[in-house]
Formats: structure tokens, sequence, C-alpha cells
């Protein structure tokens, strides 16, 4: 059996990092064809000397030079090249029968877009593309032969729960519900009254993950889940009451299937993302993915709770967004990228985020999602609108 090639785009975060510790344990079955990153050059030079793929992709010239320098100092022959189309050209190399869409936000829309329609096996971490154009991204798969296989431990977890032929509708195989757990993040129980003030390191210091900082701060105002929701939406073409989301402080179980005949399906396993990362990797097959075996014994207890709509108003805006559709959820995304990234830089209140998002949302119209243009158009509206209120708040 000849090596399948693997592009990994975001190379250097944290999918990125765990992808190639699953791929360094199976040199037999998979080579790196291509890797991208945005600045981190230290970690993606390190990267390119292991794995010497053909192609690594960096965001700026600059980042590319001093690649390009040090790889040619060690005699490393990979190519170098920088920004968008670059990007959109890793994701299509033919030597490459995989990708892993694992860049952050909205940046990786083009790409793993240009993966679908090159007729790739997409492994889909970055769920900011199906929020954001899941009605295109999901059309682009179809009409080109693209594999979906979900990455985010939910989704993956759903995946497995579900029937091999759910595509031919989730009624149609029995499935009443999809139960979508939530870990609920650092501040659960947290009084609400301490909630307005918590700091970039609090909400970064997530109980059972570790994981990118934007995603942080996501599974801190469950945004994640509410972005997760509309990501369930798409892959697995289930209506918005069919998605139930479950909270599960100790992230043992990753999700679950409601069946008609009163059966539940769950995937368990210790929280660590080499698990989803391997099995999409070697999907339908089953590899080491160096994860330590679940030991229920030690995990003792599972506890289940509803969650807190009020507490995590980022929560019920996705599912409203969802509900609405067209470039409402892009709009929802975009001015979430723009509030979490205020919040890190410290220039926005953690409170701040689910209000700036819903004042966007108030602001700019959403329209039919029809094309890239539009969907484009709307995330560009939305983060104008929602730079310009937070440099007001500053200013004032
Ligand atoms: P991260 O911040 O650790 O890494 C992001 C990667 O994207 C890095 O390689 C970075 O260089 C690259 N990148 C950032 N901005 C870019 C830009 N403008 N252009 C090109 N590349 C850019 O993030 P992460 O935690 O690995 O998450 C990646 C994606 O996977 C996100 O969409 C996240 O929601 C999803 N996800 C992550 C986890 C997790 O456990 N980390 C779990 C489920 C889903
Ligand atoms: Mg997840």
């Amino acid at each position: 059996m000849s090596a399948r090639g693997v592009t990994v785009l975001g190379a250097t975060g944290s999918i990125g990092q765990s992808t190639l510790d699953v791929v360094r344990r199976h040199p037999d079955r998979y080579r790196i064809v291509a890797l991208t990153a945005h600045r981190q050059v230290d970690r993606l030079v390190a990267d390119c000397l292991e794995f010497a793929p053909q192609v690594a992709v960096v965001g700026d010239p600059a980042s590319a030079e001093l690649v390009r320098a040090r790889l040619a100092d060690a005699g490393c022959r990979t190519a170098v090249a920088w920004g968008e189309e670059a990007l959109v050209a890793a994701a299509t190399l033919p030597e490459a029968e995989m990708v892993m869409a694992a860049i952050v936000g909205a940046a990786g829309l083009a790409p793993t877009l240009a993966a679908a329609r090159a007729g790739k096996r997409i492994l889909l971490a970055n769920k900011e593309v199906l929020v954001m154009a899941g009605e295109l991204f999901m059309h682009a798969a179809n009409e080109h032969g693209a594999t979906l296989l979900p990455v985010d431990s939910e989704h993956n977890a759903i995946f497995q729960a579900l029937p091999a032929d759910f595509r031919r509708g989730l009624a149609a195989c029995g499935v009443e519900q999809i139960l979508l757990t939530a870990s609920g993040g650092p501040f659960r129980t947290l009084p609400l009254s301490a909630l307005a003030g918590v700091t970039p390191e609090q909400a970064c210091a997530h109980p059972n993950w570790v994981m990118g900082r934007k995603i942080s701060v996501d599974s801190a105002t469950m945004m994640n889940k509410g972005l997760e929701v509309i990501e369930a939406h798409w892959l697995f073409a289930a209506p918005p009451d069919m998605i139930q989301v479950v909270v599960h402080p100790q992230s043992v179980i990753h999700s679950a299937v409601r069946y008609s005949d009163g059966s539940v399906l769950a995937q368990l396993g210790n929280p660590d993302m080499r698990t989803p990362i391997a099995h999409a990797l070697a999907w339908p097959e089953r590899i080491a993915a160096g994860v330590a075996p679940l030991d229920l014994f030690a995990v003792g207890r599972l506890d289940f709770h509803a969650p807190d709509f009020e507490r995590f108003r980022c929560l019920q805006l996705a599912y409203d967004v969802l509900r609405a559709g067209g470039t409402a959820p892009a709009i929802l995304n975009a001015a979430n990228e723009v509030a979490v990234a205020a919040f890190l830089e410290r220039r926005l209140s953690f409170a701040g985020i689910p209000a700036l998002i819903e004042a966007t949302l108030a602001a700019v119209p959403a329209g039919p999602e029809g094309s890239l243009a539009d969907v484009i158009a709307a995330d560009a509206a939305a983060r104008r609108f929602a730079g310009t209120r937070i440099d007001g708040a500053a200013a004032a």
C-alpha cells in the first residue's frame, strides 16, 4: 500500500499539530504534501524539516522569505509560497488525496471551498466554513464528489453514531434527535455578577480541552456550541429543532443520536482531538491515535444539564440566525470573530461579546446566500459595523 497524500491547512495550530502527531505514528500510511501557517515561522520550519512537504504556505512575503532561507540553509527542497492564492493552490494539489481543514475562522473559507470543488476527502475542523457558507459548501462537496469527514469531536461522534447511509435523510433512518454535548466551558457555574469581568486568561483556561485561543473564548461564551449547532445542521441535514444541546461537564460522551425505537447511540472517549482526527484520517478503518484508553472507573460519573440560554446568550443567537437563514449566520460569525479578537486584546469586555454580536445582527441586514460574493459581502459589512462600534466605544 502506498502512503496517502495529506495536506494540512493550519498546520501550526492546535488541530494541525495533533494531526501531524497522528501522521507521525503512521509513516507507512500517510505522507505530507503541503503545510500551511499564518505567521508561526519556527513551528512551520521545524515541521517542514521533519515531513519534507512539496509546498509550505505562509501569510505574508516577509514570513515566506524567512522560511525559504531557513529551509535552504538546511538543504530542504520544500517550495515556499504566501497568500490566499497559494493557500487555494495548496488545498487542491493533485498529490494530496486528503485535506485537513484546520485554519481558524473565515480565513479558511476559500481554501476549504477549493478543496471541496477539487473533490478532495476533507477532514473538516474549520467549522466557521459551514457557519458562513453551509449551503454553498455542501452543494460544492456534493457536486464535485468530495468526501466530508467531521473532525469537530461532537460531529465526529454523531457521524460515528449515524448509519452509513444517513444522507438519505435522518427521519428515514429513524433518527429523532441529535444530542450535541457541551462541557459548558470554564464559566458554567461562575456567579453571573462575576461573568462580565472575566479576563482572556480565565476564558482560555478550558477545564477539559487544550485548544487555540479563538475556540477557547468561543467555548467560554458557548458560541462554540452555537456554531456547532449550525455545523450539525449542514453536515447531517438536521432541522434546528432536532438538535438538542446537552451540557455534560466531563466531556466523555462526545455526542449522541436518539432513534425512534428508544436507542441512544453515543461515542465516548478521553477528551483528546487525536481520536476524531485519527478516525477521519483512516475512515472506514481504525488506526492508533496515541490516546490513553478511557478508564470508566476513573471517570466515575457522568452529569447532564439543560443549557442556560440567558447566561450564554451567544447560544440563543446562533439558533436564531440558523432559523433566519441566508447570510445571517455569516454576519453572526464575522461579528463574533471581531468581538473575540477585541476581547483577547482587552478592548472589549466578556459581556461585550454577545452585545456586539446582537447589535451587528440588528444593524446589518441579512440576504439570501446566493453566491460566495453574497457571503463575503455580508461578512465584510458585519466586520465593518462591529469594528467601528468597538472603535467608537474606545474613543468615547
Ligand atoms: P489555532 O489558533 O491553534 O490554529 C489556527 C491555525 O490557522 C494556525 O496554523 C494558524 O497559523 C492558521 N491561521 C490563523 N489565521 C490565519 C489566516 N488569516 N490565514 C491563514 N492561516 C491562518 O486554532 P485551532 O484550535 O487549531 O482551531 C482550528 C479550527 O479547528 C477552528 O475552526 C476551530 O474551531 C476548529 N476546532 C478546533 C478544536 C481544538 O480542539 N483546537 C476542536 C474542534 C474544532
Ligand atoms: Mg467541538
